[in-house]
């Protein structure tokens, strides 16, 4: 007598009838590994065979190997995958990873520029294409979930993951949810709010993180406490969440931040009665990385306590990443004592499973190795560049209103390329590109800002780069005087903690470097930064003209395609641009005290008209 296939595995069944299912035949063991999620370092067989855990990730720049190609990471995906359906069930894992402006975990991938940047173009349509992108990319080399897109309103921009933020108002960030339909596909008309989509296997899982209020932590601190009232939190830093709802996203991840002191990863309240019963999200809440751990440490390291903490609060997977062991232990023993309520474990199983339906990953557990071209194309770089090209905000064009500095011409005879972030890949990347904190000089495939200004001047132009100028490179004006200057500066790549800075003026001596040569070259500055930097009144003065590029990515020609008049500049910043740090925090509802250097949605063109 044959045996009927389980229903679960029958894709013509509704999805809640296969989670159903599924979940009547599984153990209590298979459960709690189906809720953890764990580093690629530590999944073996006997991770996802024996006990079959249900999610692997890679931390940022974690990868299988430096420099590794997508088919390598295909491979080493499709592998883990072969070992997870040897499992008792064959239920198969998700993998996920942080493709966060591109798939920035991959050499030569599309690296696009960051939200900040995103938010100065308020298009829309550009977001969704480059989620489009993005998801492309990932999966040609096997992954089918990224941690994007970030919602984080960022409120002080001491906040070392200011850049992660599309801006500082709800209303911007709301506008860069278009990017989940680009990642997951749009889901039809009439698609139950809250419930997850995935449209097929050219699309990714995206997750809107960190719920919630992570953006507005007091004085700018990374995993701080957001104070405010309930109102307040609802308004500004939850409202970007129910558009991603609308278009199905699938996952979301807690925030490390607490909300009036009380941490996110135990908030039953904001898990539980706001996220799930109130917004209606009924796809899976994932813990940020090491959330129980980081959750302990106030409490005197009782992990056992956290995990119930944390479960009981409606998290539903857990990046454990390494000590898997102890999380199922602790999470076993917690439902066997009762500390935990079966029906949690169900209901958070049931929430995984089905995003794992949804996402077709049942059916299609693999890579599609045909995808493997797509990495770095042509077409995606174009539509970088043209991402970069939307993003820049002029902020300065010339000294006197009638006398534009900018475009600048093409056929001069010498000009000064300067400045530490004129020729630096790594540096226009950023954080979270190929290291979590992102590298110096050629960490990816891409165009720097010089390499950009070379292809566009004429062969007659003499380009001189000097990225520390000193006194002696005016010197070289003796014999022919410079045309003009182009002045590189900005930050240097972080992640996270390594961000968050009191102070905010231009790192590597930028500002001697500007006023050195602005005195005495016509002079057009670029800052390179993930926020706005102090600039004193008295340097502003002394240049022609001033861009804000934001952390353009790997397409540096997008730059140069404005600042050659090839096409116009549209950004509007996306964040107020301060002048001076003691009026942090400041953004644009802080009322009649607002004094910023350039407004929130401030942006110059050159030309009267597009081009
Ligand atoms: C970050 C998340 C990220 C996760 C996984 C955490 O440190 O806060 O944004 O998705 O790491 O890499």
């Amino acid at each position: 007598m044959a045996t009927e296939a389980p229903l679960y595995k029958d894709p013509t069944q509704p999805v809640e009838a296969r989670v159903k299912d599924l979940l009547s035949r599984m153990t209590l063991q298979e459960k709690a590994a189906q809720m953890a999620q764990i580093e690629r370092r530590v999944a073996t067989p006997a991770a996802l065979t024996n006990l079959a855990i249900g999610s692997v990730l890679s931390a940022g720049g974690s990868s299988p190997r430096d420099g590794a190609t997508a088919e390598e990471w295909a491979d080493m995906v499709d592998e883990m995958q072969r070992w997870a359906l040897a499992s008792r069930l064959g239920i198969p894992i998700i993998y996920g990873s942080d493709a966060v402006h591109g798939h920035n975990n991959l050499f030569g991938a599309t690296i696009f520029p960051h939200n900040v940047g995103l938010g100065a173009t308020r298009d829309r349509e550009l977001a969704r294409r480059i989620g489009e992108v993005t998801a492309l990319e990932v999966r040609a080399s096997g992954i089918q979930w990224t941690f994007a897109p970030c919602l984080a309103v960022c409120r002080d921009p001491r906040w070392g993951r200011c850049y992660e933020c599309y801006g500082e108002e709800p209303e911007i960030v709301q506008m860069m949810t278009s990017i989940v339909s680009g990642l997951q596909g749009s889901p039809p008309e009439g698609h139950p709010s809250g419930y997850p989509f995935l449209a097929g296997q050219r699309n990714v899982i995206a997750c809107a993180k960190h719920f919630v209020g992570d953006g507005g932590t007091h004085k700018g601190i990374n995993e701080g406490n957001t104070i405010c009232s309930y109102e307040e939190l609802e308004r500004i830093h939850m409202s970007p969440y129910p558009d991603c709802f609308n278009q199905g996203v699938c996952t979301v991840m807690a925030s490390y931040t607490s909300w009036n002191g009380e941490p996110l990863h135990s908030s039953h309240f904001l898990i539980t009665d706001v996220l799930k019963d109130k917004l209606g999200f009924k796809g899976l809440v994932v813990s940020d990385w090491e959330g129980i751990d980081r959750l302990c440490k106030p409490h005197g390291s009782n992990y056992r306590y956290c995990v119930a903490a944390s479960i009981n609060a409606g998290v539903d997977m857990i990046m454990v990443p390494f000590r898997y062991e102890k999380f199922l232990e602790d999470l076993i023993s917690l439902v066997e004592s009762g500390e935990v309520p079966i029906s949690r474990i169900d209901d958070a199983v049931e929430r995984i499973l089905r995003v794992k339906f949804v996402s077709g990953i049942f059916e299609q557990p693999f890579s599609d190795r045909s995808l493997l071209d797509v990495v770095g194309c042509k077409e995606h770089r174009l539509l970088a560049r043209d991402a970069v090209r939307k993003s820049l905000v002029l902020l300065k064009n010339g000294k006197e209103a009638r006398q534009p500095f900018l475009p600048l011409k093409k056929n001069a005879k010498k000009i000064l390329v300067a400045g530490s972030h004129a020729d630096n890949i790594g540096y226009q990347c950023g954080g979270w590109t190929i290291a979590w904190y992102g590298g110096s000089g050629r960490i990816t495939a891409g165009t720097s800002i010089l390499e950009a200004i070379r292809e566009a001047v004429g062969e007659e132009t003499e380009v001189v780069h000097e990225p520390n100028p000193t006194a002696s490179t005016l010197q070289q004006q003796q014999k022919e005087p410079f045309s003009y200057a182009i002045v590189v500066v900005g930050e240097a790549p972080y992640a996270e903690m390594l961000g968050d800075r009191t102070g905010l003026s231009i790192p590597f001596n930028g500002h001697d470097t500007l006023s050195l040569i602005a005195g005495t070259i016509p002079t057009v500055t670029l800052v390179v930064s993930g926020r706005p930097l102090v600039l004193e009144a008295q340097l502003l003065n002394q240049i022609e003209a001033l861009v804000a590029v934001w952390l353009p990515g790997t397409e540096g020609g997008g730059i140069t395609d404005c600042l050659f008049g090839d096409c116009d500049f549209h950004g509007v910043l996306p964040v107020s641009w301060f002048r001076s740090v003691d009026q942090l925090p400041m953004h644009s509802s802080i009322g009649a005290d607002y004094d910023p250097l350039f407004p929130i949605g401030f942006g110059l063109r050159m030309f009267d008209k597009k081009l």
